[in-house]
Formats: C-alpha cells, sequence, structure tokens
C-alpha cells in the first residue's frame, strides 16, 4: 500500500472498522499524492470535517446575553440592519465603535470619503441611539484604497476636518494591506496626525503575510514616536500575540464565524494570556461576520471557566480604557442614557417605515457581571 507521509498513521484508530464496514474492500485515493487511504485515515478526514460542522453550528448557537454590559470596539454598523442594534442591544452591548474602512469596492473620487466620514459621524450615531447603543467611530484613509496615489492624497487633505469631529475616538483604521510603497507612505502620514491630533490610533493588520506586516506595523509606529499605550493592533491571531503584548500595545481579535478564530481560540488564548490589554471584536461588515460574535465569544469563555471579572475586562472594560483616552467616549453615555425617543428626526429623516415609534429609557445595570 502507498503511505502518504503526512497522513495519519493506519493502526491506532479505534473507529477504523465501522469505515472499513462501510467502504467494505473499496479503495479510496489520496487527491493530492494518488495513495490509498487506509480505514483510519478516512475516519480521520470525517472526524475532522464533523468537527469544523460542529463548530461552525455551534457559534451561531452560542445563546448571548446574562454576561453584563459589552462594547463591540470594531463594527462596520453601515453595512448592518436595525435587527442586528436590536439583538445587540438584547445581548448587552451598550457601545459599538465603527472603524472607517473601505465598502467593498473602491472608491473613485474624495467626495464619497467625504459623505462616508459624515455618514458614520452623523446619521449613523443617530440610527445606533434610537435602538440604545452609543455609536462611535475613528476616521482614517484604509490601507487598501491608499493604493489610488492622487485619491490618497486628496483624502489626507480632508482627515484633519472629521477628526474633531464629536464621537471620534482614535484615527483608523490604518495600516498596511499588501505592504506597498504607497500604503507606506499614507500609514506613516497618518500616524502623524494622530499624533498631531492627540488622538489614539485603530491598526488593521493585513490579512496576508501577517506577522511581517504586524511586526512592520510596530517598527513604523515606534519610528515615528508612538505610543503603544495609545495604539490597538487588530485582527491578531496565535502568530502575533506574543509579540504585540510584549511590546506594549493593546491587543484585538476578530471573531468571524466560521473560521479558526471564531471557535474556542479565543477562550484558549485569554486562557494563556490573561485579559491586560486584550480586546475582542467582531467586526461585522457587509460579508460574512456575526454582530453577536463579542457576547458569543463571553459565553464561550464563560463555558470555559474564565472569571466573570476577566471576561468584562475583556468585552468592555479595555476597549473602554483605550478608545476613552480622548474624552469622547464615556461610561455614563449609557449608565446616564438619554431616552430612546423614535418620534425624533435626522436631518428631516426617521428610522421608522410607518411603526409606531418607541419612547424608553434603556436600562443597563453596570453591577451585573455573571
Ligand atoms: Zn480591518
Ligand atoms: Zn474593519
Amino acid at each position: 500500500m502507498t503511505t502518504h507521509p503526512s497522513h495519519p498513521s493506519s493502526d491506532k484508530d479505534a473507529h477504523a472498522s465501522s469505515v472499513e464496514e462501510m467502504f467494505s474492500g473499496k479503495s479510496v485515493s489520496c487527491p493530492c499524492c494518488g495513495g490509498t487511504f487506509t480505514p483510519s485515515m478516512l475516519q480521520k478526514i470525517m472526524d475532522d470535517a464533523a468537527h469544523l460542522a460542529l463548530n461552525k453550528k455551534d457559534f451561531r448557537a452560542i445563546p448571548t446575553g446574562g454576561l453584563g454590559m459589552m462594547i463591540d470596539p470594531h463594527a462596520h454598523m453601515t453595512a448592518r440592519t436595525t435587527d442586528d442594534y436590536e439583538a445587540m442591544a438584547q445581548a448587552g452591548i451598550v457601545a459599538v465603535i465603527e472603524p472607517a474602512f473601505w465598502l467593498g469596492q473602491m472608491r473613485t473620487n474624495v467626495g464619497t470619503f467625504i459623505d462616508y466620514f459624515s455618514t458614520i459621524t452623523g446619521f449613523e450615531r443617530f440610527r445606533a441611539g434610537q435602538f440604545g447603543i452609543r455609536h462611535y467611530c475613528t476616521i482614517g484613509m484604509n490601507p487598501k484604497e491608499a493604493n489610488n496615489v492622487a485619491l490618497a492624497e486628496e483624502v489626507l487633505a480632508v482627515l484633519p476636518r472629521y477628526l474633531t469631529k464629536e464621537g471620534v475616538v482614535a484615527v483608523g483604521e490604518i495600516g498596511y494591506d499588501e505592504q506597498t510603497p504607497q500604503e507606506d507612505k499614507v500609514f506613516r502620514a497618518q500616524i502623524e496626525l494622530a499624533k498631531e491630533f492627540d488622538l489614539p490610533i485603530m491598526i488593521h493588520t493585513p490579512h496576508r503575510d501577517k506577522t511581517r506586516g504586524t511586526q512592520r506595523t510596530m517598527d513604523v509606529l515606534e519610528e515615528h514616536g508612538f505610543d503603544p499605550a495609545r495604539c490597538v493592533i487588530d485582527h491578531n491571531n496565535e502568530e502575533t500575540v506574543r509579540e504585540v503584548l510584549d511590546r506594549g500595545y493593546w491587543c484585538a481579535f476578530t471573531i468571524y464565524p466560521s473560521t479558526k478564530m471564531g471557535n474556542e481560540r479565543l477562550a484558549a488564548l485569554v486562557q494563556q494570556y490573561g485579559a491586560e490589554r486584550v480586546i475582542v471584536d467582531s467586526s461585522c461588515d457587509w460579508g460574512v461576520s456575526d454582530p453577536l460574535a463579542v457576547p458569543k465569544t463571553a459565553r464561550l469563555m464563560a463555558d470555559r471557566g474564565i472569571s466573570a471579572d476577566t471576561i468584562h475586562q475583556v468585552v468592555y472594560k479595555n476597549a473602554l480604557a483605550i478608545y476613552g483616552l480622548n474624552g469622547e467616549m464615556h461610561e455614563s453615555h449609557w449608565l446616564q442614557p438619554q431616552a430612546i425617543d423614535q418620534r425624533t428626526l435626522y436631518e428631516g429623516n426617521s428610522v421608522l417605515r410607518g411603526q409606531e415609534p418607541k419612547v424608553m429609557t434603556r436600562t443597563v445595570d453596570a453591577n451585573v457581571i455573571r
């Protein structure tokens, strides 16, 4: 029999006999090397597939709520529905931070950036408030679109106008995508803007070549003398976490459903590294993502026996500490909230489409940590 060096050995799988019956003497070949699978190899593959399906199902089905107040500090809410806001509020989310990013396709002129920045500092704030959630944002030129040289220059020129708006808590999300020289130039210009406007920074780390991109991001921040205690590095994984924490940065994890980081890995990371400077977010956007990823991850951590205090730090306190630095985001906003009044309008526009307006005060209990 041909054996494949990377496949599991055939003699130690207890389930092999049932698979043997299933294939009763027929052989199945490996699509990559053409070698023949043994029953135990097949069983291993089937077990792995079942495990993946279970993870996917589990994450979707994880109950939310009952774990106290939470903040989702990375949520692209303009891509989301009012049902999402309602579900997030019900699950305990009191505040979201919407980072400026791209929209799934490249913008072609500065006017669309101006309108987008106006939306996330304007109507989206109002819309969130109509469902009892406080909305904050970060403003920046994202690395993907930064590769349009002429456009990037124009966007950089309008950023100062928005960095001082109410509810802006950081410059972001900025950093690298493909790590081009042009991205580097725009990134550095925005580090200087953050210094000038005394704002924290939210970093987007690249999905490709993440480890090198993350190291380079930190090197450049340090070159510009930017204080790591004022900077969140987002989209981390097991390969980047240690160095990001060791170098003094806030270390955020984006939990996407049905991905490796979307299952129990985050809980395991918190068990290993503790809660200091660790942040969880959903990044919920127009792609496959889950606006309830933060409360679901909190539940997962609770089920793994992680303490309520640790969970509270990871899903609430840390985000408030770093993004509260410039004074725009404050606990009193949801502990002494304004009434939710769906009769109010934003520039003459309502979130209602003929429904009865709700008028109520959302009460959150700051002492509920279960
Ligand atoms: Zn990002
Ligand atoms: Zn994002």
